[in-house]
């Protein structure tokens, strides 16, 4: 049997025996619920983040070894049928990837309308906006590390500070929710915390640090590292913050900001204190399959799909890695140290 969506023109093959089985979720070892997944539809950049890939990039999977728009949509049925509720596009730089608003149309269109959301460096993002929100795009994160343009230049390599600062408000001026990820990095943007926090004073946005992780694709541990204790007294002394309670059950440790409209978070990437509560899948652009950040990949959907698969062998094949899943990013690490610790661009970030 076919699905077609009637928006995108995207079809899939569903089989009969998926179509009429009530699929038990995705659940680990631990009684993790994964019902979220990062797909990666790209493994191409316009930016060269210190912290995510080399100057000189990465190699890049050839063309014919990226899934395809309708290899990704079939994926993206197959995990809402697994009961995914959230899809996060990301990259890569997503919006460099041709078809992506016609992928979340699609996605966004299952039948179980699973929320879809996106993750960008925004340079892209005025050009796209319209047609992203028009497609069923609710919710943003935008990546900015730094306030100033010459440091942005220094950790990105690239130019475009002043579009992305531009984009922070036309996502806002759209009703759309905004969040910001600023990796904080010792010795270049701790000394702008407090700049940022000061965004939430009058915008509903949401500014999340995160702790860098050794995903720079030099295969090395960090040099220097920043934890979340140490954000929040970067922040403490010019802010008076008072903990939420995280509504999504997400990663970040979320804060209230004493009399500002949006509010602040800390993402323990490197710390690893949310393992307990990660519900994350990730999908890498050239099908590789991985239940955990740190982790090995644990299986290549995209051959199995050119090999003949149905859709049934390849939930066997996600059911099957969930139920190996270990029991946290430190024990992942540690199965995974043969494979290198690779650059996020690569892995889906
Ligand atoms: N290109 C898009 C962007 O930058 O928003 C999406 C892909 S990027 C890999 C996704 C997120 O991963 C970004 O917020 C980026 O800052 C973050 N990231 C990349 N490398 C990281 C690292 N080594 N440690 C922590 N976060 C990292
Ligand atoms: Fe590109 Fe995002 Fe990585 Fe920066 S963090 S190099 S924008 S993929």
């Amino acid at each position: 049997m076919f699905r077609l969506n009637p928006k995108t023109g995207l079809t899939h093959e569903v089989s009969p025996e998926v179509e009429s089985t009530q699929i038990p979720p995705l659940r680990d070892p631990q009684g993790r619920h994964l019902d979220y997944l990062r797909l990666s539809v790209t493994d191409r950049c316009n930016l060269r983040c210190r912290y995510c890939m080399p100057a000189d990039g990465i190699k890049l999977a050839a063309r014919e070894n990226v899934l395809t728009l309708e290899e990704m949509q079939r994926l993206g049925a197959i995990f809402a049928q697994l009961g995914v509720r959230k899809i996060r596009i990301t990259g890569g730089e997503p919006l460099l990837r041709k078809g992506v608003v016609s992928l979340i149309a699609g996605l966004q269109g299952l039948p179980s309308s699973p929320e879809i959301l996106m993750t960008t460096n925004g340079l892209l993002l005025e050009a796209n906006l319209h047609d992203l929100q028009a497609a069923g795009l609710r919710r943003i994160n935008l990546s900015l590390d730094t306030l100033k343009p010459e440091k942005w230049r220094d950790i990105t390599r690239r130019g475009g500070h002043d579009t992305v600062l531009k984009a922070m408000d036309l996502v806002l001026a759209k009703g759309m929710g905004l969040k910001i990820n600023v990796v904080v990095l010792p010795g270049e943007n701790v000394n702008e915390i407090p700049d940022f926090v000061a965004l939430t004073k009058d915008r509903d946005v949401s500014i999340r640090f995160i702790e860098p992780m050794p995903f720079d694709g030099t295969g090395k541990p960090l040099a220097a590292t920043v934890n979340g204790d140490d954000i929040l007294g970067f922040i403490r002394p010019h802010y008076e913050l008072k903990a939420l309670t995280n509504p999504d059950g997400a990663v970040d440790k979320l804060y209230a900001v004493k009399g500002h409209r949006g509010n602040i978070g800390i993402i323990e990437g490197h710390s690893r204190t949310f393992c307990s509560s990660c519900r994350r899948l990730r999908l890498n652009a050239s099908g590789e399959f991985r239940t955990c950040l740190y982790g090995r990949p644990q299986a290549n959907l995209r051959l199995l799909m050119r090999g003949g698969a149905t859709d049934t062998d390849l939930m066997a094949v996600i059911r099957d890695a969930v139920e190996k899943r270990l029991v946290d990013g430190f024990a992942a690490e540690k199965d995974s140290k043969l494979f290198g610790l690779k650059s996020m661009v690569d892995i889906g970030g």
